[in-house]
Formats: C-alpha cells, structure tokens, sequence
C-alpha cells in the first residue's frame, strides 16, 4: 500500500469521526501506522498534504507515529534490531524469528475546531 492509499484511508476516518462530533475543521491528526505497511515519514506527510488540499482540512497538521514490529525468538527471546530492515532470522541462533505488529494503521488523536456559530443558532426546537 503506497503513503496516498494510507493518508486517504486515514483522513477519511478522521473526517467521519470530526463528522460525528459536528466538527468545523481538523486541527491535527495523530496517527500511528506500522513499519510493515511500508510508509516513509516524509512521503506519509506529502501524501497527507495532497489528500487534504482544497478540503476544509487543509491545515489540518499530521503527526506520524510509525509503530515498529516486536521480533521474537522462540530460543532466545526478544531480538534486538540491529539494522533498520526486520531480519527472518535470528542473530545469535540462526532460527527463524516471530514477528509480532507492524500492521497498524489508524487515528491515535485529533484535534479539530466546533463550528461555534452553528452550536449558538437556533437547534431547530420551539
Ligand atoms: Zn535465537
């Protein structure tokens, strides 16, 4: 899945939930997205910035967590990353390794602002 793919997946998720809450603009999105879907930091936050451009939400700020994959090995436990890659293997034994995570994609936390005028006119009840 390309950064576009995810930053439209997560912009409409947090523009339901801003719908939800009679939201006016998003004022910042947090997300958290795992290592294993591949998305770069610098390309989540242009592809963020495409997506949003001409919407309401284009001030919207991302912030990107990317969620990094727990590696386990069955004879010697956790595995320290030593590279930025996820090794199959096991450094120290040679088996092969379980890998647990990196698969996340979601809204962590946004911000956004009411649309006061509306809260303060007139709901419609007489
Ligand atoms: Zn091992």
């Amino acid at each position: 899945m390309n950064e576009i793919a995810i930053a439209e997946e997560l912009y409409r998720s947090a523009r339901a939930y801003a719908d939800d809450h009679r939201a006016a603009r998003l004022q910042k999105v947090r997300v958290e997205v795992g290592e294993l879907q591949g998305a770069n930091v610098e390309r989540m936050l242009s592809a963020w910035h495409f997506v949003v451009q001409e919407s309401v939400d284009q001030d919207a700020v991302l912030e990107v967590e990317i969620k990094l994959v727990h590696i386990h090995c069955p004879h010697c436990g956790p595995v320290m990353r030593m590279e930025p890659y996820v090794p199959r293997f096991c450094p120290k034994c040679h088996r092969a390794v379980h890998i647990e995570g990196g698969r996340e994609m979601g809204v962590v936390h946004l911000s956004f602002e009411i649309e006061v005028a509306e809260l303060a006119g007139d709901d419609g009840r007489h």
